[in-house]
């Protein structure tokens, strides 16, 4: 069986192909679209809504990562992703 992964906006827990995969490279967050970067990640479902609160939740610093990763670069992959979810 697949373990569950949680997400970071909506705390459900889901099969991580349902879920965005970020994981911290020196600080830096990369989107790991495969899920084969071997770091910690971070996920979110591929929901306007789960992108759209987690990116409310950084901006005022209120949500713990527990990964050490920067808050721009993160609200950027956010972003990117967003815009990709927008157009689909
Ligand atoms: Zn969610």
């Amino acid at each position: 069986m697949q373990p569950k992964r949680c997400c970071i906006a909506c705390r459900s827990r889901k099969d991580k192909n349902e879920l965005f995969r970020i994981v911290s490279e020196q600080g830096k967050a990369v989107l790991d679209r495969n899920h084969n970067i071997n770091s910690r990640g971070i996920y979110l479902c591929k929901d306007k809504k789960c992108i759209n609160s987690a990116i409310k939740s950084i901006e005022k610093n209120r949500m713990n990562l527990k990964i050490k990763i920067e808050n721009e670069s993160i609200l950027e992959v956010l972003r990117e992703l967003g815009e990709e979810i927008w157009e689909n």
